[in-house]
């Protein structure tokens, strides 16, 4: 991780500090895993990473010095798999994030509806499942809120959709509608759809929502970047990027790194459109041509190979069971077949991309794998720094394959928690052993893979903190807003040491976005991307990480984010 760094000849060579991080815990994640006492950064790089002596010379009249009072700084997090632009729409919008339970979605979308009369559609969404009887609210108790107007609001995982009368009116969508071979219509129990759509079903209602305009989805990015600054994220990699419909934010990050701020993103993940076969590739190509903008590179190729445990849309090796623990024939989605996998991931490796797999069920884990594999074989070695998100669930002969094929592991550790939806919804239908191989992040590790780590915002909370936490505790933070009947330990074999999970939301998920010559851990020579944290986490009980938080966040030396109290 030691290439040469291209831009250190821009850098002013001697002079004074613009800012000085002085009196604090650092903790470099260096190779050493080395603490140090201050930061001096000079034109947006770090030059001097020491104690308060060692940087003391390079104070000058206009430097800038933060007094971090035994404050932690860390380098700036990266997220290896978030949607900030659609998340940051959604918070434009109706958002449901941060409300809690049925009544309150209702009476948040009444009050929404209200303010904005204008608007022909109610849009918005991030409503979570535990809230309803079976993950699935009615069309009735949304009419309450919006009588007058279609509206559709996706849960917060994107999986499923909750609209109303005149949604499902103005699709056509009867008790004749068939359901379509990706999706399901939520039924009453006479056959009437009861306002819940699952997967491709969404598209009914979802194909006549306006899409957002390019004014939006670019509000949409500062919005959502402001959100991730807030807490301490630096770059991350967009895990769907396009160019047209609800991801259509491809204008919007080119726009954005264009316009000089040394903030926007990191890498985009190119959509892979599914094409029967393996398709032209043209497009990808193009795409990627258009970059780079700023601090945006369009260079990865996003391939979501199947869906998600809870509607047996993942793709498992042996059959999921019932509600009564028999084996049902479903075995869930390979969205590409294998076989025009292999060949996409050999042409895509061939021409340099990089593939963000989605890949979260044992099968669908192994036939990417199996596919980076006949990439090599075909290839040779690359720097493609290939990646699985989600690995929900993994096979334990495929544990050693992610550093043979040197296929990074992208994880989501806030899930790996016992909660409802993990043990009401996932753990009877996986069944022993397999649901003992979730989140097998320790046991990766241990097999020498590259760990990442990513929220999936909107999806899940983007704080690295909370995400951490539960990487380290397996257990849900103390009041987080899903419903938690256990705080028993969720498979503790699996638990990560504070060091590990900090170094894979930052130096690891550098790794994967091509940036750790760059970023990722605090040295002389790189880029000044940082977070200042109200507490040094290493100091306190580890069932208090997720109490912490980002004060102040820099990148490339400038200020983008204060903590009131900071
Ligand atoms: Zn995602």
């Amino acid at each position: 991780m030691s290439q040469p760094n291209p831009e250190a000849d821009d850098r002013r060579e001697d002079g004074p500090a613009d800012l000085l991080l002085v009196n604090g815990a650092v903790y470099t994640v260096d190779a050493a895993r080395r603490w140090a006492q201050a930061v001096a950064v000079r034109a947006g790089r770090i030059v001097a990473v020491g104690s308060d002596d060692d940087v003391a010379a390079l104070r000058g009249a206009a430097s800038e010095v933060v007094d971090l009072a035994g404050r932690m700084v860390v380098p700036g997090f990266q997220d290896a798999h978030v949607h900030p632009v659609a998340a940051g729409v959604d918070l434009l919008r109706c958002s449901l994030y941060d409300v809690d339970g049925a009544e309150a979605y209702v009476a948040a979308v009444r009050a929404y509806a209200d303010a904005h009369p204008d608007e022909a559609w109610i849009l918005g969404g991030g409503w979570a499942m535990d809230a309803f009887a079976g993950g699935t609210p009615s069309a009735r108790l949304l009419d309450e809120a919006v009588p007058d107007r279609p509206a559709f609001l996706p849960n917060r995982d994107g999986h499923s959709a909750w609209v109303n009368s005149a949604a499902l009116r103005l699709a056509g969508v009867t008790r004749d509608t068939p359901d379509p071979d990706d999706g399901r219509i939520e039924r009453t129990s006479d056959g009437e759809p009861q306002g819940t759509l699952h997967e491709g079903a969404q598209s009914l209602v979802q194909r006549l929502v306006p899409e957002p305009t390019a004014e939006q989805q670019l509000e949409g990015l500062l919005e959502g970047q402001r959100r991730l600054h807030a807490l301490g994220i630096t770059a991350w990699q967009d895990a769907i990027v396009d160019v047209d419909g609800e991801f259509g934010n491809l204008d919007a990050y080119l726009a954005a790194g264009a316009d000089g701020t040394p903030t926007g993103g990191g890498v985009g993940a190119v959509w892979w459109d599914r094409p029967p076969g393996v398709g032209p590739v043209g497009d990808l190509v193009e795409r990627r041509a258009r970059g780079p903008a700023g601090r945006f590179r369009p260079t990865s190729v996003k391939i979501m190979q199947d869906g998600v445990c809870e509607n047996f849309t993942a793709a498992v090796l042996e059959p999921y069971l019932d509600d009564q623990g028999r084996p049902t024939r479903g075995t869930g989605i390979s969205f590409v077949d294998p076989e025009v996998l292999r060949e996409a991931v050999r042409r895509l490796d061939a021409l340099g991309f990089q593939v963000h797999f989605h890949a979260l069920a044992e099968r669908a884990v192994r036939e990417a794998l199996d596919a980076v594999e006949a990439a090599r074989r075909a290839n040779g070695a690359s720097d493609g720094r290939h990646h699985l998100a989600h690995i929900q669930v993994v096979h334990p002969d495929d544990l050693p394959r992610f550093r043979e094929l040197g296929a990074a592991a992208n994880a989501q550790p806030l899930w790996a928690a016992h909660e409802a939806q993990m043990d009401e919804l996932t753990i009877p239908f996986l069944g022993e052993p397999r649901w003992t191989w979730q989140y097998p992040f320790r046991s990766l590790v241990r097999h020498g893979a590259m760990l990442a780590m990513g929220s999936d915002w909107a999806v899940s909370s983007a704080d690295p903190l909370e995400e951490i936490h539960v990487a380290v505790n397996r257990r849900m933070p103390e009041g987080y807003p899903y419903r938690v009947d256990t705080h028993e330990v969720f498979l503790p074999d699996e638990r990560l040491d504070l060091a590990t999970a900090l170094a894979a939301f930052t130096i690891g998920s550098a790794y994967v976005n091509h940036l750790d010559a760059q970023t990722g851990s605090i040295e002389e020579g790189k880029l000044a991307d940082l977070a200042v944290i109200d507490r040094n986490v290493f100091a306190a009980p580890p069932d208090e990480i997720s109490a912490a938080t980002v004060q102040l966040t820099y990148v490339e030396g400038e200020r983008v984010y204060a903590a009131p109290d900071a």
